[in-house]
């Protein structure tokens, strides 16, 4: 039976990543995951840690994990580099000559992602966003084989989000067939969503045909609920355009309707200097956890029914 290697790919300013490679020395599809894109969001980097930890019988292909993919930010415990204040994941395809993130995201994208077949971006909501749980996928037409749809489908978490447009800087910009997790999870480390996380994983391969489907734990009983929008997660939320406190008075996950009050924006004597509607019907996809805001910053965001998939 294939075993796991891992080596190191050392960058300048003390950066770099592991790469555990299992290659089942048959032909078939090269899977990627990545834990810790964002350093602050500890569960996708424990169940990606703990994939690379198995000894599956790889039927087919080359299954790959990069448990720690941005390395300064997880030691940091935070979405951002010490180094720069880079955001990994906005920074892709990156930049050889760039800033330590840019060079780093350079370094994963030439190096891991050029020429993946599926690749797996565990995320969880971190610190400052609560998030419902879902895997989301771009269906811009790029993904020939639907590789993005069907792991979304066999992963089963509680939404599936669908992207109809496909925006700069991500992990999956410049990957054909993709998907990213999201959970609401600010802390502390929940060992239940690196088990979700994990068994998500294995039903994908399974469903790919790499593992048995005996290895893959059945799908959850319910099944997810789809939605979609227009593909930018930045644009599709709503900013504040006053400095004050944030108050939510949805959360996510949450059921709305149109015009419904999403949130409020208070100075500290309580008045209200800002409401947000929600501008559809619709999910609760995204919205703020930390209390203070700044004018320009992103603070709830609605997903729509997906009809179409
Ligand atoms: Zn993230």
């Amino acid at each position: 039976m294939a075993a796991w290697t891992r080596k190191r790919v050392s960058l300048p300013e003390n950066q770099g990543f592991d790469r555990c490679t299992l290659d089942s020395g048959k032909p078939g599809l090269r899977v990627v995951v990545f834990g810790g894109t964002h350093g602050d969001e500890i569960e996708g980097i424990l169940a990606a840690n703990r994939v690379a930890n198995t000894d599956f019988k790889l039927l087919s292909g080359i299954l790959e994990v990069v448990p720690v993919v941005h390395e300064a930010a997880y030691h940091a415990d935070s979405r951002f580099s010490p180094l720069d204040g880079g955001n990994l994941a906005r920074v892709f395809p990156g930049d050889p000559n760039g800033k330590p993130t840019q060079r780093l995201a350079h370094a994963l994208q030439t190096q891991v992602l050029n020429g993946v077949d599926l690749l797996i971006d565990l995320h969880t909501a971190g610190q400052i966003y609560d998030i419902p749980y879902l895997v989301g996928y771009i269906d811009d037409g790029r993904d020939k084989k639907g590789l993005g749809a069907r792991a979304c489908k066999a992963f089963g978490a509680d939404f599936i989000w669908r992207h109809e447009a496909r925006v700069g800087g991500r992990t999956l910009s410049d990957v054909d067939a993709a998907i990213y997790t999201e959970a609401p999870l600010p802390g502390p480390t929940d060992m239940g969503f690196v088990d979700r996380y994990y068994d998500g994983v294995l039903r994908v391969l399974a469903e790919l045909g790499m593992i048995d489907k005996s290895v893959a734990p059945p799908p959850p009983a319910r099944p997810a609920r789809r939605i979609a929008s227009g593909g930018d997660v930045d644009k599709d939320l709503q900013s504040a355009s006053h400095a004050g406190i944030y108050i939510p008075k949805v959360r996510e996950a949450e059921r709305v309707r149109k015009g419904q009050l999403l949130a409020q924006i208070i100075d500290i004597e309580g008045k209200v200097l800002q409401e947000l509607q929600a501008p559809f019907d619709g999910w609760v996809v995204v919205s703020q956890r930390r209390p203070h805001v700044k004018p320009g910053d992103s603070v709830v965001g609605i997903a729509i029914d997906d009809t179409k998939s």
